[in-house]
């Protein structure tokens, strides 16, 4: 970088050039803000030393370079500046709200909060994660340092002693990269994760990374190819391309992809890069990628358009994998500059460009964070009990689905209707018979997923099964449960009353709707259908409905090795355990030939009416003739063979754009 690292001079200047850079307003008042953070930070820290043997002082100054790409605000960067005083050096919480403001205190004292030591032990881990999450609900800012700086430590990790090494490389990994990953800051999370890799498990790291830099030659080949024929076909096609880049993936994301797949050599994980095209607009997204797809083979089902529904944490772009580069598939992200700028630096361009007085995001970013620091944390609870709330809703990835009235709700990954429930209401919940996602009746057990309306159907005086507890994945529900549960026992219960009980309840149902099972006759192949996300499973018709090709169908898992299919609306479902139903649809694949006359978004628009009815797009062909303006798009969609497609069809053929519709 040019500069000498004692040469404190120099350190400033390429501060204030960095500040200079990111920050539009820089003026002289900024400039001479962080020119007193700067010296008072110096001056308080003189003499001490790092366990490198540099200078202290380089450490809040490397910690403020590792922030700047956020684009912080002046009060952050002088807080960064001056995070380690109150704690190392003989300066006190007056002196610096009398020099720098009560603002700049605020941050300082958050950040001190959170890494002061007071417990011993384990506990004492848990006390600093949970001072995190408390500073967090009160001051984001607090955090964006605390992972500066946690950054920085990390990187001059070896000269740290090595028992300490691995604390810290843990609950790094543990804590903070999972934290930097939901706030949007990939940057951060990817820096963390491979240095903590790196101190964490040595001997793996240094086989992924000379494995990785062994490679390294050959996919540069391979990325320059397949961004210069990316290229070509969108010039053809008139598209402004702004970047395209090959994405390499982080070292520790490698190694857990390896773990996980039980590779023993990087060369067996094909993915070891995506290509990013970046464009300038959304629709311009939805064409590329219709470009994209008509000229390589797509693989059904890895599209997915987070532009339409965006990540929770608010992250934005269209994914597809295709086939025909080399041997493996290759994932290709499309996305816009801004998307993009979003994805890596999460708050920065919301910060920077919109400097309130009082507000250093937009609402829009605010409004991203809601769902954030959810954790009703109490500044009593034990540091166990707080550990225990913020793994369960911070740590784990979570969802949104919707009410039938458009309220969303966030719910943990995998959730089920019965999650859903009780995060409504504790009695819709304990009274929950069964639930339409989308509209459709699918078992209590169904993984909700992200966008998901979901309507609970309830019935009075029902009650929670204890057999739910084997698939909820909230805490709160299983709390709710438990307590329900609990309070039916009354004290004098007996155990082997109780067990009795609980014999009763798993007891299966009259089996009478097996004696009315039989195979449907005449038919000599039977239609695929899909039960559970799963093809090829053995499964019956009954004869109490006899679901035709074309209806809402649902899987009721019998208690032989197969499968009953019934209609689902079929009346026979009311006698039969909830618990054992699965979703289940017939599979087919419905062809179709579309001319439009272009306009921009128009691909967009389409998708989206397809999308909004719950159907899958399979393959897609998207062509433009500009000499006639005419959009031609071949495509076929995943039927469960309800009459919905037919709706959507109807719809798109009313489109003022639409010339021709058919079905192939
Ligand atoms: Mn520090």
């Amino acid at each position: 970088m040019g500069f000498a690292v004692h040469d404190f001079e120099a350190l400033l200047e390429f501060t204030l050039k960095k500040a200079q850079e990111y920050y539009p307003e820089f003026g002289e008042v900024e400039k001479k803000k962080i020119k007193k953070a700067f010296w008072y930070g110096y001056d308080k820290h003189a003499g001490q030393k790092r366990f490198s043997g540099e200078p202290y002082f380089i450490h809040p100054v490397k910690a403020t370079e590792n922030l700047f790409p956020i684009k912080p605000d002046i009060e952050t960067i002088q807080a960064c500046l001056l995070h380690d005083v109150l704690d190392d050096t003989d300066a006190t919480e007056e002196d610096i709200k009398r020099e720098f403001g009560a603002e700049v205190l605020f941050l300082v004292e958050g950040v001190s909060n959170v890494s002061k030591v007071q417990l011993k032990g384990p506990e004492r881990e848990l006390e600093n994660i949970r001072k995190l999450f408390v500073a967090m609900a009160k001051d984001i800012r607090v955090v964006f340092i605390k992972l500066a700086d946690r950054i920085h430590n990390l990187s001059t990790l070896e000269y740290v002693p090595e028992h300490k090494q691995k604390r810290i490389a843990k609950e790094s990994l543990e804590v903070y990269a999972p934290v930097a990953a939901k706030l949007g800051l990939f940057e951060f999370k990817t820096q963390i994760e491979d240095y903590s890799f790196k101190h964490l498990y040595k001997d793996s790291y240094q086989k992924v990374s000379d494995e990785v830099v062994a490679s390294r030659k050959e996919q540069h080949t391979f990325i320059e190819k397949a961004k210069e024929e990316i290229s070509q076909v969108l010039e053809a096609e008139n598209i402004e391309v702004a970047e395209i880049q090959g994405r390499p993936k982080n070292l520790y994301s490698i190694y857990t992809k390896m773990k996980r797949k039980g590779f023993s050599s990087v060369s067996e994980v094909f993915d070891l890069f995506a290509i990013r095209i970046l464009v300038n607009n959304s629709s311009d997204c939805y064409r590329t990628l219709g470009v994209i797809h008509s000229n390589w083979h797509p693989i059904p089902k890895r599209f997915k358009d987070y532009i339409s529904i965006p990540k929770p944490n608010g992250y934005q772009s269209l994914h597809t994998t295709i086939l025909g580069f080399g041997k493996a598939p290759l994932e290709i992200q499309i996305k816009t500059v801004e998307m993009h700028q979003d994805a890596e630096y999460g708050p920065a361009a919301h910060w920077a460009y919109k400097h309130a007085r009082h507000s250093n995001f937009d609402t829009d970013y605010v409004k991203r964070m809601d769902w954030f620091p959810q954790i009703e944390l109490e500044e009593e609870d034990s540091a166990e009990k707080s550990y225990e709330k913020i793994s369960q809703s911070i740590l784990e990835s979570r969802i949104y689905v919707f009410t039938p009235k458009g309220e969303i709700v966030t719910l943990p990954e995998n959730s089920t209707p019965i999650d859903f429930a009780y995060s409504i209401h504790t009695d819709i919940g304990n009274n929950c018979v069964g639930a339409k996602v989308d509209g459709i009746i699918k078992p209590l057990d169904y993984r909700l997923s992200n966008g998901s309306v979901v309507e609970i159907l309830t019935q009075k005086g029902r009650n929670p099964n204890p057999a739910w507890l084997n698939f909820v994945q909230s805490s709160r529900t299983i709390g709710k449960i438990k307590n329900y549960l609990n309070k039916q026992k009354t004290p004098s219960t007996a155990p082997e009353q109780e067990q009795k009980k609980q014999e009763e309840r798993e007891k299966p149902r009259p089996r009478f709707f097996q004696k009315l099972e039989r195979f449907i006759t005449g038919s000599k192949s039977k239609p695929e259908i899909v039960i559970g996300g799963e093809r090829n499973l053995p499964y019956r018709f009954v004869s109490c409905c006899k679901p035709k090709l074309g209806k809402d169908i649902i899987a009721y898992k019998t208690r032989g090795l197969d499968f009953s299919v019934h209609e689902a609306d079929c009346k026979q479902l009311d006698q039969l355990e909830p618990e054992r139903f699965l979703e289940a649809h017939f599979q087919i694949e419905k062809f179709f030939e579309a001319t439009f006359k272009d306009r921009v978004g128009l691909l967009k628009d389409i998708s989206k009416i397809i999308a909004d009815h719950g159907i899958n797009i399979l393959q897609s062909n998207f062509q433009v003739d500009k000499n006639t303006n005419l959009a031609y798009w071949d495509y076929s969609i995943e039927c469960t063979g309800d009459p919905e497609y037919k709706d959507v069809m109807k719809i798109i053929k009313s489109l003022p754009e639409t010339v021709k519709l058919t079905e192939k």
